[in-house]
């Protein structure tokens, strides 16, 4: 599902790193690249829970601690413990989120409240904040992700693209469904989902062939984990060959003999670094739009990929 204003997929985000001044301490840690190229490409809506649950800015500082209950949060100077407050809200919080169709969330990093796995749990080891983990815990395979992950173009590519599988996924089965709606959805992914994970292309298309004789909620739920298993593997150079191949036996007949020569060169210079993804897509668009082939302009593969996104190459 995607934003009803924009058409850009939803995601979460903790609102210190969009620049909102919601720290204890009245700070805000604002990200470059979140408030920068990730907001360009999809509708960010911030969350902070702490001062949802009514602490003030500023407020004392709370951490997270063992006791023979389990992990609390706690007032540092204090001692209030606030567990039993934001995990109340959390649960209301990710319904809500998901109720208005969010596709991904960026936390932040070492919080109490928003940390994903690397949180200080008594000053040591590394746990989940307590909105993180309820987020964890209720979202599934929501893509989330810590904005300390962030930091490298593969790991923002990565994260997009899960983001825009996860949004995919929503589109097909948020609204009701039939087997021929799946059908249509998942010819529009072969050749991405080739490109992340050949295993797992296979296994989704024998889901889809037998879709028709099997139990509509359970065709869903694999659906989506398997789909979410494949964006959440490394789409690597050889992986993005391969589908570049398949893509291009469809233009044996119709293109150029030069032209077809052509791809075969740019394939090759991608599958040796020499070449990125959208320099070989930008040829393989040009010759599939030129020659009107159907299959392949209905291809996601073909649409503007993480990267261009990214660097705001969209066409
Ligand atoms: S890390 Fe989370 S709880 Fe802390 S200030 Fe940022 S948004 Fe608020």
């Amino acid at each position: 599902m995607s934003s009803a204003v924009t058409g850009k997929a939803l995601v979460g985000v903790s609102a210190c790193l969009l620049g909102e001044e919601v720290r204890y301490n009245g700070a805000h840690k604002l990200d470059d690249f979140i408030c920068g190229e990730l907001a360009r490409v999809v509708d960010l809506r911030p969350v902070c829970p702490e001062v949802d649950i009514g602490l003030g800015v500023p407020r004392e500082p709370i951490q997270l601690t063992r006791s023979e209950n389990g992990t609390r949060l706690v007032a540092v100077e204090s001692g209030t413990d606030l567990t039993a407050a934001m995990e109340s809200y959390a649960e209301a919080k990710v319904r809500e989120l998901d109720a208005a169709g969010i596709c991904g969330y960026v936390l932040k990093a070492r919080s109490p409240s928003c940390g994903l796995g690397s949180v200080p749990i008594d000053g040591a080891g590394a746990g989940d904040g307590l909105f993180a983990a309820t987020l964890r815990k209720l979202g599934g395979r929501l893509p989330t992700t810590e904005e300390t992950n962030l930091e490298e173009a593969a790991d923002r590519e990565a994260f997009l693209a899960r983001v825009l599988a996860y949004r995919r996924l929503r589109d097909l089965f948020d609204g009701g469904w039939k087997a021929a709606d799946l059908v249509k959805h998942h010819t529009r992914q072969k050749l991405l989902l080739m490109a992340q994970s050949p295993d797992l292309y296979s296994q989704l298309g024998r889901l889809v062939a037998e879709a028709a004789g099997a139990e509509p909620a359970d065709v869903e739920n694999s659906y989506r984990l398997l789909t979410m298993e494949a964006f959440e593997q490394q789409a690597t150079a050889e992986r993005h060959a391969n589908a570049l191949e398949h893509m291009q036996g469809y233009l044996r007949k119709p293109a150029s003999e030069a032209d077809y020569a052509g791809l075969e060169r740019k394939i090759s210079s991608f599958r040796n670094g020499e070449l990125d993804l959208a320099g070989v897509l930008a040829d393989f668009r040009r010759l599939v739009k030129k020659h009107s082939v159907d299959y392949l302009s209905l291809q996601v593969y073909l649409e503007p990929q993480p990267a261009e996104l990214l660097a705001g190459q969209e066409n």
